[in-house]
């Protein structure tokens, strides 16, 4: 396990974890969800957190949204400590949660009804340039459930950067679409972050999809949830899923965490109550 100097990006952090520690009581039992995680990602990185289901990547994610907050340690955006939910991060979760009685277009217009800056007059403008912006300029105004679980997902993209975020936080935004969909999805995401340059968060558990997406791909190990190890990915973009040297990057990873599953297995299990 590497110490100290754990998933540390050159450049001032725009997103830190310092110490993070985050426990929840359930059924009258204590889970540690992460236990001392440091992480930090520079302005305008691509970073992506694997790690198997359960070891604590959605719980990260809302320290960060501030929908959630650690027992230990810090969360710092800007060098500020998170101290609740703000519009500079915005968090795409796995089902697009649209309003079904709104078209495209008006689920996006309803995001920038939220931005009092923008006026109203602008809104449909505004809200059409995002939605060309993710590949749905034709389907401005179909309805919600007109639309596939891949043309949801651009949707509420598309809404997401209604708020401008500066931080675009991403659990798992792939899973419920269907492999080619998805493939599409990541070239299409890649360019939107080529263009604009957001900070992205993006969890997953497929290794594949992180190498694909990632500047660097950030492994956590099995609960608690810990920084166990990462790797920078240094493959022109953008980048094909199906591409070899994806597939080379994610086996070396895949292998990596399997050891470090191993060697959790084969440690010394703590004695039953
Ligand atoms: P992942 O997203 O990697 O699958 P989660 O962050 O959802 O993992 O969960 C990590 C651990 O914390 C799990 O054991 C989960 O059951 C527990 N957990 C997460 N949120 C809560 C909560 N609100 N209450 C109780 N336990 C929780
Ligand atoms: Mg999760």
């Amino acid at each position: 396990m590497s110490a100290e100097g754990t998933a540390l990006a050159p450049g001032p952090p725009k997103l830190e974890l310092r110490g993070v520690s985050k426990r929840f009581e359930s059924a009258g039992r204590e889970v540690l969800a992460l236990e001392d995680v440091r992480l930090r990602v520079a302005e305008g990185e691509f970073v992506c957190l694997v790690g198997p289901s359960g070891c604590g990547k959605s719980t990260l994610l809302n320290l960060v949204a501030g929908l959630e907050f650690p027992d230990r340690g810090e969360v710092l955006v800007d060098g500020a400590p998170v101290a609740g939910p703000g519009p500079e991060r915005t968090v795409l979760f796995q089902d697009a949660a649209l309003f079904p009685w709104l078209s495209a277009i008006g689920n996006v217009r309803f995001g920038l009804r939220l931005r009092a800056e923008v006026p109203k007059a602008e809104r449909e403008e505004r809200a059409r340039a995002l939605l060309e912006r993710v590949g749905l300029g034709e389907f401005l105004h179909a309805s919600v459930h007109e639309l596939s679980g891949g043309m949801r997902q651009r949707v509420a993209l598309a809404r997401a950067l209604t708020a401008e975020p500066t931080i675009l936080l991403m659990d798992e935004p792939f899973a419920a679409l269907d492999a080619l969909t998805r493939e599409q999805f990541y070239g299409d995401l890649q360019r939107l972050w080529q263009r604009s340059r957001r900070t992205i968060v993006l969890v997953t558990h497929n290794v594949r999809e992180a190498v694909c997406l990632g500047d660097r791909v950030v492994l956590l190990s099995a609960r608690p949830g810990r920084v166990c190890e990462e790797f920078g990915v240094d493959l022109p973009r953008p980048r094909d899923f199906n591409q070899v040297e994806i597939a080379e990057v994610a086996g070396r990873i895949l292998r990596t965490l399997k050891s470090h599953l191993a060697r959790e297995d084969g440690g010394p299990e703590p004695a039953a109550p």
